[in-house]
């Protein structure tokens, strides 16, 4: 699964190093492979991006525009998803930096990100933390911990601190509202949460007190697929789509994502993922290669009786996979943050996040969690960045980000909406 690309000093597209570009030849939900000369993907409707390859200009809001009119169709993603050729895709990734480089501009937001418990009642058939592994020790953050990572985010320069668990309701809706009128009483920082499918009365008492942002993948768009690997719990039913709508009515900034190459995601799923990360108009979007777990029910299946042919449709988990997502979310989303995720970071410890930040993504998310803890937030195993220190961390993915001619994003680093 890893690559042999080269570590980039900087990325292809940027105003320093911008490709050369040839006739910027566009032509709506055409699929077949154009000419090496053309540096925008086919379907692409990027007036900008073809106008600022010709003329070095950047792209006005109004040329943004032309990017949300004129999304690539599924005929199009099915085309790129599919793309093998290396030569081929980097036309795409080209794009897709310009992409990024016009609408969200260079910076690169840190946020931080604090795993503040790996207690989970769900059993969603991937995740190493899901309650069945009863083989991982647990561990609960205390409220005075999780204030000293927040500490020192604004210490290091962060604009977020993101706090992170499995469904754990030992995290009580009045002790973690406290939490946040705590951080948002002391700290600049924008607060975002990842925990899970929590009923309705707890997303609105933590929106209440402070919290900005929610994150919540939904992993596939295929209702059977999501089924299988997301048992419910109980009799309540899960429906993370809808429980993003409900987050967005409550006022937060929403997140999702996919992982991919799930055993079982065919290439039209994962298009149909990209159509619906659009139409749900989301904020900030993560994607990352599927990374078997041994002690879950899905990782276990694989290693014992693993597919003698897999499906010509079965997608891989592969980090190219990743980054053709990254690059085709940029397209079909331009304004949202996109992050290097740490899973791509896995399959490729010397250049995964670099590589990711040159094909569409804008978004970082140093570990702040306290190096005793990491190890047994294992959603799946080798995580990249385990036994580093935040100091460590802090350190290194700011000289990464820099090499890369980017700057560093100051201020929380919202959603920017063009007009
Ligand atoms: S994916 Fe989330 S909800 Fe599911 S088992 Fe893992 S931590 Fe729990």
């Amino acid at each position: 699964m890893l690559s042999s690309l080269p570590i980039l000093n900087h990325c292809s597209s940027s105003p320093e190093g911008a490709t050369p570009a040839g006739p910027a030849h566009v032509s709506a939900g055409s699929v077949a492979p154009g000419p090496r000369t053309n540096p925008v993907p086919p379907g692409l409707h990027a007036n900008s991006v073809a106008a600022g390859l010709r003329t070095g200009r950047s792209a006005s809001a109004a040329d943004g525009a032309s990017h949300l009119e004129s999304p690539l169709t599924e005929t199009d993603l099915l085309h790129w998803l599919r793309e093998e050729d290396d030569s081929r895709l980097e036309t795409l990734y080209a794009a897709a930096d310009r992409v990024r480089h016009e609408m969200v501009g260079d910076a690169v937001h840190l946020r931080g990100l604090v795993e503040i418990s790996n207690h989970c009642v769900r059993q969603c058939a991937y995740c190493g933390l899901r309650a069945g592994h009863t083989k991982l020790v647990r561990y609960r953050l205390s409220a005075d911990e999780v204030l000293a990572c927040a500490r020192q985010a604004v210490e290091f320069g962060y604009g977020t601190v993101v706090m992170q668990a499995g469904e754990d309701y030992g995290i009580g809706r009045s002790w973690l509202a406290r939490l946040i009128r705590q951080i948002k009483a002391e700290t600049p920082l924008a607060v975002t949460l990842s925990l899970g499918e929590r009923p309705v009365e707890d997303l609105a008492a933590w929106r209440e007190a402070g919290a900005d942002r929610y994150l919540l993948r939904f992993e596939t768009s295929d209702r059977e697929l999501y089924a299988r690997i997301h048992p419910p719990l109980g009799s309540r039913p899960s429906d993370r789509v809808e429980l993003l709508r409900t987050l967005r009515g409550l006022g937060y900034e929403i997140g999702s994502g996919v992982m991919v190459g799930i055993p079982g995601q065919t290439y039209e799923t994962l298009a149909r993922d990209l159509l619906l990360f659009r139409e749900l108009d989301l904020d900030m979007i993560g994607v990352g290669p599927y990374i078997p777990h041994p002690d879950t029910p899905l990782g276990e299946r694989l290693a014992t009786r693993p597919e003698p042919h897999p499906s010509a449709d079965q997608v891989p988990n592969t980090e190219k996979m990743a980054y053709k997502m990254v690059a085709l979310t940029r397209l079909m989303c331009p304004q949202a943050n996109i992050p290097g995720t740490t899973a791509i970071a896995t399959l490729n410890q010397e250049s995964g996040r670099e590589l990711a930040l040159c094909r569409g993504a804008n978004v970082v998310m140093p570990n702040l969690t306290p190096v005793q803890y990491r190890a047994m937030y294992e959603i799946y195993p080798a995580k990249a960045c385990i036994t580093e220190t935040a100091q460590h961390c802090r350190g290194c993915l700011k000289s990464r980000i820099r090499s890369l001619g980017r700057t560093i994003g100051t201020g929380p680093g919202g959603r920017r909406r063009l007009a």
